[in-house]
């Protein structure tokens, strides 16, 4: 077994730059059609008037945006985190356009033609721009995920391949997904989405671990903490495409509600 990575390596080791090799669409990436699998997804909760509100808090938000691009049409205000501070400034090189900031214009046009906007591409990344105020740190292990700050409950919660990546064992997963839950509303939607499967990924040269998750123990485990599916997408990994980056097995994609059975 790969060894595990915690918030240490996090710190010292993950490079933002190198992990979003991941996000170069149309370079024939391993992540193309994972990636479209999720923006759909995400284009089509954020897009169907259920999935809204005031604020939606995006927990271990890496150096990536692709996650956000159709939420900020639902919610006025999007609080951004990440454990480690070269994620936070990569980030804020995006959010301010500064020269060395990641193209995510493929990835953007994309969504914009998912939602029906062909061409409105510098709106939509204004948009997010204004929208995401504020890039927090974050620990998924601390009870209070946002310690030392006391954020009041947000209307959503979206975090995409970080409690994988986070947690050592299923156990640490449970723990962790009751943090994060702590942070959203009764009746508050979570976003949920990530590899299953999954044992180590690379960021360059560097191997991290990620916890090997199915799909029964993520039924069982969020409903454990209270939250609903109500829908839970999953895409297998197409065994054609040969590549050494990462073993996950297939994508998931869940949207739940806090406290509220359907
Ligand atoms: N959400 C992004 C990045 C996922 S990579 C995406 O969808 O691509 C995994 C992220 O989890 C990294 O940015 C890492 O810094 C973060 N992470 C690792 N340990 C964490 C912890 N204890 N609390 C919060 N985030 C953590």
């Amino acid at each position: 077994m790969a060894e595990f990575t915690g918030g240490d390596d996090y710190q010292a080791e993950f490079d933002p730059k190198a992990y979003l090799e991941y996000y170069k669409l149309g370079e024939g990436t391993l992540g193309e059609e994972n990636l479209n699998f999720v923006l759909k997804h995400y284009c089509k909760t954020f897009t169907s008037g259920v999935v809204k509100g005031d604020t939606l808090i995006d927990i271990g938000s890496g150096p990536t945006i692709y996650q956000l691009l159709s939420a900020c049409e639902s919610f006025k205000e999007i609080i951004a985190t990440d454990y480690t501070y070269r994620n936070h400034l990569e980030l804020e090189k995006w959010l301010k356009n500064e020269p060395g900031a990641f193209d995510w214009s493929p990835v953007v046009k994309y969504v914009c033609e998912l939602e029906g906007n062909r061409g409105k591409e510098a709106e939509k990344e204004a948009k997010l721009r204004k929208t995401i105020k504020q890039v927090l740190k974050c620990d998924v292990h601390k009870s209070n995920p946002m310690d030392p700050l006391i954020l009041p409950p947000a209307d959503c919660l979206g975090s995409s391949l970080c409690l994988e990546a986070a947690c050592k064992d299923l156990n640490a997963y449970r723990v962790a997904l009751k943090n994060i839950s702590s942070l959203l509303k009764p009746g508050g939607h979570l976003v949920l989405s990530g590899d299953l499967g999954c044992s180590f990924y690379m960021v360059g040269p560097k191997r991290f671990s990620c916890l090997v998750l199915r799909e029964e123990f993520l039924r069982e485990v969020l409903s454990e903490t209270g939250v609903f599916i109500q829908e839970f997408e999953v895409l297998y990994r197409d065994d054609k495409i040969i590549d050494d980056s990462c073993d996950f097995s297939g994508m998931y994609f869940i949207v739940a509600c806090k406290g509220k059975a359907i």
